[in-house]
C-alpha cells in the first residue's frame, strides 16, 4: 500500500478510481476486472453458493480513503446500498489520521460451540465429570479437523455451564476452539456434533442442540482513535460529541441508532469480503448488552488531557479469510487483495476501525449541522436517477432538487421533463 490518502477520488471516473486503487493497493488492475458486473459473480458460481438460484444482485462497492490502521495505510472497500456511508467513513478517517489513525488489540480467534444436555439428575456432579473428561473430549474434537490443528488451531478448552430454564436445568458444554483464519462456524459445528454423544454419556443425559454460539465474546477486537479537536471543529464540538456519546450509553433508544451507525461501516466491509454479516451482527447485538443486562452503546468516548476526543469500539469479530464465500466469490477475493490483509485478525482490525470511523462521522454530523444536509445531496442523486436522469442530467436535477428544497420523485420527474423540453 502506497497511501490511502487519495484526495479527490470522488471527482474521478469509476475507471480512474479503480486504477488508482490498484496502483496504491499494489494489486494488478486486471485483478479488479471482477468489479465490473458483467465479469463479477456468474450465475453458475452463484448456483454453487445457495439453493434455488435465479440470479445475482448487484450492490455498489465504494472505497473509503484515509484509513491508517496500526500504522499501515489501507483502502477499505465497502459494499452498501446506503448513500453517504463511504464518504462519512473517509471523512472520519481523515480526522483520525491527524493523530496517527486507528490502533487495535485483539484476543485469540476463539469461537465456541455449545452442546446442550437434557434430563441430567445431578447437574453439578455432571459438570465436574465433564471437566474431568475434558482432555478426552478435546482430543475427540481435534480429530475432526487435522487441517486446523496442523495450522496451530483447534479445540483448546472445555467449559461447562448450568443453564436454568423454566423447563429444566440444562448442562451446557462449551468447546472453545481456536479457528485461526476462518470464521469458524462449520469448523466448530463439526466438532460439537462429533463430541455430543460422549458429552451426553459423561453428563448422564441426552444431548440435543450442538451448534456454535454467535455470542463470540472470546473473539473480540478493540479499535481506538484520537480525533483531533481542531479538525473536529473545536472544543465545543468535542464537548457536544461527549454528550452525544453519553446519551447513547444511558438511553437504549439512542443506543440502537448509535449502534446502527457503527454497523453501517462494519456490515459494509464484512459483506464486501464475502463474510457472514448476520453472524457479525448477532455478535454485536449480544455484545451491546452489558453485565447489568441493559442494552447500551458499543463504543465509548472521552476527552483526553489535550482536549481531543478519544473513541474506543470493542466488538466480537468472527470474520475469516478462508471458508464460507470468502474464496468462492470473485469480488470478495478482489476486495481482500485491495485490503492487503494476510490474517483474519488484520481483517477484523480494519472492520472494527471502520465501525469506529462510521460512528464518529454520524455523531459529528448529528452534533453539528444535523445528518440531513450530507445525506440529502446523496439522496437527491438516488431520486434523480430513479426519475430517469442520466449523464449530465443527474447533476442538474440534483442541484434543482436541493435549491428548491424538494427532494421528491415527482419533483425530480418535473425538473427532468423541463430540462428535456428545453433542449
Ligand atoms: P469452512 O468450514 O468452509 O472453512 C474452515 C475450514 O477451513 C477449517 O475447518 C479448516 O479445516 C480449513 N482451513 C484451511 N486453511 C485455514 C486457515 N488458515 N485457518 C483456519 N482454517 C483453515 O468455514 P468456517 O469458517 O468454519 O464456517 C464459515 C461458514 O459457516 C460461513 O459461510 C457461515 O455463514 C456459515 N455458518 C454460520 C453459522 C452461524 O453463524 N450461526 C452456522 C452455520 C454455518
Amino acid at each position: 500500500m502506497t497511501t490511502s490518502r487519495l484526495a479527490g477520488l470522488r471527482d474521478r471516473t469509476v475507471e480512474e478510481r479503480r486504477q488508482l486503487v490498484a496502483e496504491n493497493a499494489g494489486v494488478e488492475l486486471a485483478y479488479l476486472d471482477v468489479l465490473e458486473p458483467v465479469s463479477g459473480l456468474r450465475v453458475e458460481q452463484a448456483d454453487h453458493l445457495i439453493e434455488n438460484v435465479i440470479g445475482v444482485m448487484g450492490l455498489p462497492v465504494g472505497v473509503a480513503t484515509n484509513f491508517t490502521v496500526n500504522g499501515r495505510d489501507v483502502l477499505v472497500p465497502m459494499a452498501t446500498e446506503e448513500a453517504s456511508v463511504v464518504a462519512a467513513a473517509s471523512n472520519a478517517a481523515r480526522i483520525a489520521r491527524v493523530r496517527g489513525g486507528f490502533t487495535t488489540s485483539s484476543t485469540a480467534p476463539l469461537m465456541q460451540a455449545q452442546v446442550q444436555v437434557l434430563d441430567v439428575v445431578d447437574p453439578e456432579a455432571a459438570r465436574a465429570r465433564l471437566l474431568e473428561a475434558a482432555d478426552e473430549i478435546l482430543r475427540l474434537a481435534n480429530d475432526q479437523d487435522p487441517v486446523l490443528t496442523g495450522l496451530g488451531g483447534g479445540a483448546r478448552e472445555l467449559l461447562v455451564r448450568l443453564v436454568r430454564s423454566p423447563v429444566q436445568t440444562y448442562v451446557v458444554a462449551h468447546l472453545v476452539v481456536d479457528v485461526r483464519d476462518a470464521m469458524g462456524a462449520n469448523a466448530v459445528n463439526t466438532m460439537a456434533e462429533a463430541v455430543a454423544a460422549r458429552v451426553g454419556e459423561v453428563a448422564g443425559g441426552r444431548p440435543l442442540l450442538r451448534i456454535l454460539t454467535n455470542k463470540a465474546d472470546l473473539r473480540v477486537t478493540r479499535a481506538r482513535a484520537v480525533f483531533d479537536a481542531k479538525s473536529l471543529g473545536g472544543a465545543e464540538v468535542v464537548d457536544n460529541l461527549v454528550h452525544a456519546a453519553a446519551l447513547a450509553e444511558a438511553d437504549p433508544y439512542r443506543a440502537a441508532t448509535h449502534n446502527k451507525g457503527i454497523m453501517n461501516g462494519v456490515t459494509a466491509v464484512v459483506l464486501a469480503t464475502g463474510n457472514d454479516t448476520r453472524a457479525v451482527e448477532a455478535g454485536a447485538h449480544s455484545h451491546a448488552v452489558g453485565p447489568d443486562g441493559r442494552y447500551t452503546s458499543l463504543s465509548h468516548y472521552e476527552k483526553d488531557a489535550d482536549g481531543n476526543l478519544v473513541g474506543v469500539l470493542e466488538l466480537p469479530m468472527p470474520v475469516g479469510l478462508v471458508g464460507g464465500a470468502t474464496k468462492a466469490h470473485p469480488v470478495a477475493r478482489a476486495v481482500l487483495a485491495i485490503l492487503g490483509v494476510t490474517t483474519a485478525q488484520q481483517l477484523a482490525d480494519v472492520v472494527v476501525a471502520t465501525g469506529l470511523a462510521q460512528n464518529l462521522a454520524a455523531m459529528r454530523a448529528l452534533a453539528t449541522e444535523g445528518i440531513q444536509r450530507g445525506h440529502m445531496s446523496l439522496h437527491a442523486r438516488n431520486i434523480a436517477v430513479t426519475a430517469g436522469a442520466s449523464g449530465d442530467e443527474v447533476d442538474k436535477v440534483v442541484a434543482r432538487l436541493i435549491s428548491d428544497r424538494a427532494i421528491r420523485s415527482e419533483h425530480a420527474e418535473r425538473v427532468l421533463a423541463e430540462l428535456r423540453g428545453a433542449r
